[in-house]
């Protein structure tokens, strides 16, 4: 493969906190592993078209040292890539520092250009970042220059997030943000005017599967595609970059089609974002989940609203396989998921007085467990 040494096409790039800006996708380093090449194949092919933002994580398997192994055979300058890694909370501070030089080694690199908290789920772990030895790790790495900006993910609640954010101490933060599930957009426009960089996790997969849409789902999105609809919308919205989990070249078609995007919301995307609403709200009609979380919390653990957009995708868009994966993943992933199904509702009631849309909420949640239940599920990774 021949070395990267002509200056790649332009994409767009934005801010992405302090530190230097990343194209408006970012090839997220957790698929393309069967073979060193496989990936090497992938970076070159991302590089080509202009993506510069590479995310890599110890969870990933071999991801990082084959991505060290790509970039040293495709001889790609230094100043052509930005690297983001990650950190599992929970570590103690020996443990932690020896993953950050584990990473960067791996990387051949001196110092990596961002590193994110990986999955500030739970309070312990936000504790753990700011106030526990994840806060020692993450100063030393600053200290010792083997880190230039530290953020974090999270698939947890909006109050945890929010939490994070507020802290002050990160400069981007990588979220569930999809056309399909907006609930984090505030947040994330709260983040960006605070100068924060925002990433969307994996629209293509986490956002709904929109790499094999079904059906109703492609006719509700005329004129685009179900995922380019997906990729328009977030990057209209002033997201600063999305992911792209590619297992294959061919994955990067749309962020090549893409490359160029503007700044700015087009009509046309609001205009079809707004009608894919209506028609969700219109098939769903009086047992819709409007996803207020006013109903939280339920005495049972159960995430009330997370269950019940399933049954708005599964019901609004035909989401068939998409929402019977993640329900078989409720219970099956620790803290990245909701852990309790829908058939553990004790009828208790309490949730009931907090609903505005006055849902029968238990009935709703036997309906979505008949609806999505199948064999439990392990999740990619973890
Ligand atoms: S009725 Fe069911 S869902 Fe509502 S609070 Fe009680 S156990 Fe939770
Ligand atoms: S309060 Fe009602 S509408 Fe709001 S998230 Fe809960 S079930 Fe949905």
């Amino acid at each position: 493969m021949p070395a990267v040494t002509a200056a790649a096409p332009p994409m767009t790039c934005r801010p992405f906190g302090p530190g230097p800006k990343v194209s408006v996708f970012t090839l997220g380093l957790m698929r393309a592993l069967a073979s060193p090449l496989q990936l090497q194949q992938v970076v070159a092919k991302a590089l080509a078209i202009g993506i510069n933002h590479f995310e890599t994580a110890p969870s990933y398997g071999p991801s990082r040292i084959y991505l060290g192994q790509a970039l040293a055979a495709l001889a790609v300058p230094r100043h052509r890539y930005v690297i983001t890694s990650k950190l599992l909370p929970g570590m103690d501070v020996a443990s932690g520092l020896a993953v950050v030089r584990a990473t960067l080694r791996h990387l051949r690199l001196d110092r990596l250009d961002r590193l994110a908290v990986h999955g500030i789920n739970r309070p312990e772990h936000l504790h753990w970042a700011l106030d526990g030895p994840g806060a020692e790790i993450l100063a030393g790495c600053q200290a010792e220059g083997l880190v230039r900006q530290v953020g974090f993910s999270s698939h947890g609640s909006p109050e945890i997030v929010e939490q994070a954010m507020v802290s002050g101490r990160f400069g981007f933060c990588s979220l569930h943000l999809h056309l399909l599930n907006p609930a984090m957009m505030p947040l994330a426009r709260q983040a960006m005017a605070a100068g924060m960089g925002v990433m969307a996790i994996s629209p293509a997969d986490k956002g709904g599967r929109l790499f094999d849409p079904p059906d109703l789902l492609r006719r509700q999105c005329v004129p685009f595609d179900p995922l380019e609809l997906a990729y328009r919308w977030l990057l209209g919205h002033g997201i600063s970059t999305v992911t792209v989990g590619a297992a294959h070249p061919s994955d990067l078609v749309w962020a090549q089609r893409l490359a160029q995007v503007g700044d700015g919301m087009p009509s046309s995307v609001a205009a079809v974002a707004e009608r894919l609403d209506q028609a969700r709200q219109q098939r769903l009609q009086d047992t819709f989940c409007g996803q207020c979380r006013r109903c939280l919390p339920c005495p049972e653990g159960i995430d009330i609203p997370a269950l019940l957009r399933l049954r708005n995708l599964r019901l609004g868009h035909g989401m068939v396989a998409f929402c019977e994966e993640r329900y078989g993943l409720v219970g099956q992933a620790g803290h990245w998921l909701p852990t309790v199904r829908g058939d553990a509702c004790t009828r208790c009631g309490d949730c009931l007085p907090r609903c505005p849309r006055n849902l029968d909420i238990p009935r709703l949640l036997q309906h979505t467990h008949g609806l999505l239940q199948g064999p439990p599920r392990r999740r990619l990774w973890g």
